[in-house]
């Protein structure tokens, strides 16, 4: 059967051969592709040396064995050239390459009768928005997506709105996530800031939780949300000043949320002997209490004093642009809530969404004072979005019950509003 496919059109992607992706992700490969590598013949002569493993047998859980591809002592995968090539594709061709490989940056998530593709912010290629249309890879696409998506994906039921609130239909779901995606789409002809477009965005999936819509469908659906959209503007304030700081409680959950966030876990650096995990508490101890030095959680971030960070840096104005993309692809693409983000329903998909922006910004903020500036750059903010779009709806910390409690406890107390706002001033 073909599959028909959503693609965003705000976005344009081509790999640019950073290798970055090789250096990052573990590489799990099937049985057929492990046999068909091996068929490929490596010897040191294409310069894997002897004594390099290929693969690393894996076991998880009650799971059977599978294999990922060996990484290089350095942590890039075994593939990877002193170039920044990869092997395989330089020997064999782009389809020789595993699946995994071929498809990043992109994701495939159902939308009812459609498959959606989103893109992954970890890629710099994607956040700067280089390359080819992502719109005119279509037929690329559509052929990855015949591989990836699973038989029967089209009866996936939609996610719930929250919990215990569905609605009855994809297209009814889809409304309201093209309602989340309209009230942040910036018109040029009003060029509202983006952060009034996020705190208005987090005002409507605040109505959205207090409402059911088990009995609404089609056209009353849309008229409720059009109802909607057009009021939540009305009480943001005008200013990032206007909106109350956050409670120290609130920042403290932050911190260990934005601090997970920043890390940079490659199998190069993870560090599983008693010696890394107990670095890896002292961080978490450091970040709890925030005073002092903060923690280098990575070689981009070094030590900083936390206090440095709260104070204001500004917000480039070319980053709104990014952070409007990001945020369209990342809903357009069904990123968010449901099967691609740990099941969870729409309204705290789209908390857990909103609570990157501060993180980011937090996280830019860290790489400006690591160099000495008090000032962000819209490399800063670029950089810090890499880093930290890597983890959303990949790290598995984020789909924990102390994780998803920890979003909750901010959105009930009114904080991720005022997160925003701070980290943006
Ligand atoms: S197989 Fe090639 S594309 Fe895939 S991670 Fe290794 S070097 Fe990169």
């Amino acid at each position: 059967m073909s599959l028909s496919i959503k693609l965003p059109v705000v976005q344009n992607w081509s790999c640019h051969n950073c290798g970055g992706c090789c250096r990052q992700h573990g590489i799990y490969i099937t049985a057929a592709e492990k046999a068909r590598i091996e068929a490929q013949g490596w010897t040191p002569e294409h310069g894997i040396p002897a004594a390099q493993p290929l693969f690393v047998r894996m076991r998880g859980g009650l799971k059977k064995a599978w294999h990922r591809l060996a990484h290089q002592p350095d942590g890039a995968c075994v593939f990877l050239d002193e170039r920044g090539l990869c092997r395989i594709h330089a020997r064999f061709g782009e389809p020789a390459k595993p699946l995994a490989c071929r498809i990043y940056p992109y994701a495939f998530h159902p939308a009812g009768s459609k498959i959606t593709i989103g893109l992954r912010f970890s890629c710099p290629s994607v956040v700067a928005n280089r390359g080819a249309a992502v719109a005119s890879q279509r037929k690329e696409l559509r052929e990855l997506a015949q591989q990836v998506v699973p038989q029967g994906v089209h009866l996936t039921s939609p996610p719930l709105i929250a919990p215990g609130n569905p609605v009855s239909s994809w297209p009814d779901f889809l409304q309201f996530v093209a309602a989340l995606e309209s009230i942040l789409a910036d018109d040029p002809e009003e060029s509202v800031p983006f952060l009034t477009r996020l705190l208005a965005a987090l005002q409507f999936v605040d109505v959205l939780e207090q409402a059911r819509f088990d009995r609404l469908t089609g056209e009353r659906i849309r008229e409720f949300l059009e109802i909607v959209t057009d009021g939540v503007f009305e009480d943001i304030p005008e200013r990032p000043e206007d909106v109350p700081e956050p409670g120290s409680v609130a920042r403290t959950q932050f911190r260990l949320l934005a601090g997970h966030y920043a890390r940079k876990d490659t199998y190069g650096s993870n560090d599983g002997t008693l010696r890394g995990r107990w670095n890896l508490l002292r961080s978490a101890l450091a970040l709890t209490r925030g005073r002092g030095m903060a923690p280098s959680l990575q070689p981009r971030l070094p030590p900083v004093p936390f206090e440095g960070l709260e104070a204001p840096f500004g917000v480039p104005a070319e980053s709104e642009g990014l952070f409007t993309r990001y945020f369209q692809v990342k809903l357009h693409g069904m990123s968010f809530c449901g099967a691609a983000y740990y099941q969870v329903p729409l309204v705290e998909g789209f908390r857990s969404l909103a609570l990157v922006y501060p993180a980011v910004l937090w996280i830019a903020r860290w790489i400006a004072a690591g160099e000495g500036r008090c000032r962000l750059e819209a490399s800063d903010v670029a950089e810090a979005l890499a880093i930290a779009d890597h983890h959303h709806g990949y790290s598995p910390a984020f789909g924990t019950w102390g994780f998803r409690k920890r979003v909750q406890n901010l959105s009930q107390r009114q904080e991720i509003i005022r997160l925003c706002a701070w980290y943006s001033r």
